[in-house]
């Protein structure tokens, strides 16, 4: 069975138009690398540009470089080539800050136009199991008494909105089982309550399509260093809809997003449009990575990245199905209704992971019982599905998982 299945992965690898970006990574030897929605690869033009930038721009431009080489725009340039990955317009996105950061800075800013409105509206409605660092950043504001966390369960979202709604703030795609929320359906919702919105949209940027004028979002963050491939601790972006530029304001109020940082006035001004949304000064040497990443995306193409990551997912899943893979799909089976990954159900799921990742194939785990495999459409090949496909059956059948080395737990996972 097999080796029909590698035969067919061979074909459509051969048929596969996105087959060429692959050699503009660097991906190491025989691993078959399934992770990449969490750290992307690395661009092969990533160590050259960054030599370029720490040897050319820093060690030889010095400070002149701020001009020169245009460090004081690499934040708004960054955003604006995110853009049109996300359906935004180029002045709407700033590249900036981490996710957690760029999160506590929109829920503060959502809650400050509801408070400008009167609305008196301070909850902040997300859902139970949102990633951490998402319910996380709305304690900081309640502890000042300026929000209220609610949680409500996905089929719950849309009789939850109620009058005190400020914001609904959801993770387009789950980080844990890949489904996708309506984007369409949930901002109508909200808007039609009297609430904002803000899209997280660390597992969608680059992956899935996304239309966020599309849908008259009001905010959205995202993350740099998954499928945008701008390395570990990339700094993230903020969308924020261009209607909203002239009454939002974030507490973070940092020289960077004054009206015009040198001149030096004791005074704070923000900046007009979505340059309010930056805080210090931006780390260069993170954009310029992050720059990389994006422009590879974009010249990918999000339609194309989108139609191999179903192609991929789905070929994967038909591969464990012939293979007699028997495990707990928890992702939605149909690819329009999830992000690029499989996530699985076992008890074992840590010790299934371990093995894999012994055998080369990395994909990770998530507490308690979740294996999860993620497919990076810009660099990932059929063969490697079916491979992968392969070993999963192989250990489960093999018992090889049930290795006592497999079940050490590492700090990290
Ligand atoms: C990866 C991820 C983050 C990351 O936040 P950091 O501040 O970069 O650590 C935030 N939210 C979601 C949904 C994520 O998947």
């Amino acid at each position: 069975m097999i080796d029909v299945l590698i035969q067919r992965a061979h074909e459509l690898d051969a048929a596969d138009r996105l087959a060429p970006f692959r050699h503009l990574f660097s991906l190491p030897g025989e691993a078959i690398y399934l992770d990449g929605n969490s750290l992307g690869a690395l661009p092969k033009a990533t160590p050259a540009r960054m030599e370029q930038v720490i040897r050319g721009e820093w060690g030889t431009g010095l400070v002149r470089s701020w001009n020169d080489a245009d460090w004081i725009g690499i934040a708004r340039r960054v955003g604006a080539k995110i853009a049109p990955l996300i359906g935004a317009q180029s002045h709407e996105v700033v590249a900036c800050d981490s996710t957690s950061v760029n999160l506590f800075k929109v829920i503060s800013a959502a809650l400050d136009i509801q408070s400008q409105k009167g609305s008196g509206r301070k909850v902040i409605l997300s859902e139970p199991g949102n990633f951490p660092t998402d319910l996380y950043m709305i304690a900081g504001l309640e502890r000042q008494g300026l929000a209220e966390r609610r949680l409500a369960a996905r089929d719950k979202l849309a009789e939850a909105l109620d009058q005190n709604v400020a914001l609904l703030m959801l993770t387009h795609v789950h980080y844990k089982s890949g489904a996708m929320h309506d984007m369409v359906a949930l901002t109508k919702a909200a808007h039609e309550a009297g609430a904002l919105v803000l899209w997280d949209l660390s597992h969608s940027c680059g992956a899935v399509p996304i239309d966020l004028n599309g849908c008259g979002a009001d905010f959205a963050v995202g993350c740099g260093y998954k499928y945008l491939n701008g390395g570990p601790g990339a700094p993230g972006f903020v969308f924020a809809a261009e209607r909203h530029h002239a009454a939002m304001h974030q507490p973070l109020t940092g020289w960077f997003g004054h009206s015009s940082p040198f001149t030096f006035s004791d005074d704070y001004d923000p900046a007009p449009g979505i340059d309010r949304m930056q805080c210090g000064t931006p780390p260069i040497l993170g954009l310029s990575a992050l720059e990389v990443g994006v422009d590879l995306i974009a010249e990918i193409g999000i339609n194309r990245l989108v139609e191999k990551s179903r192609a991929l997912s789905s070929f994967f899943l038909e591969c464990t199905r012939q293979l007699g893979v028997d495990l707990e799909l928890i992702s939605p089976a149909d690819s329009t209704q999830r992000g690029s990954q499989l996530s699985f159900r076992h008890n074992n799921a840590y010790a299934i992971c371990q093995a894999l990742i012994a055998r080369g194939v990395i994909g990770d785990f998530r507490d308690p019982d979740i294996l999860r495999l993620g497919f990076a459409p810009a660099y990932l090949r059929f063969q490697d599905m079916a491979e992968a496909a392969h070993h999963l059956a192989d250990v489960l059948e093999s018992g090889e998982w049930q290795r006592p080395e497999f079940s050490q737990r590492a700090a990290v996972t």
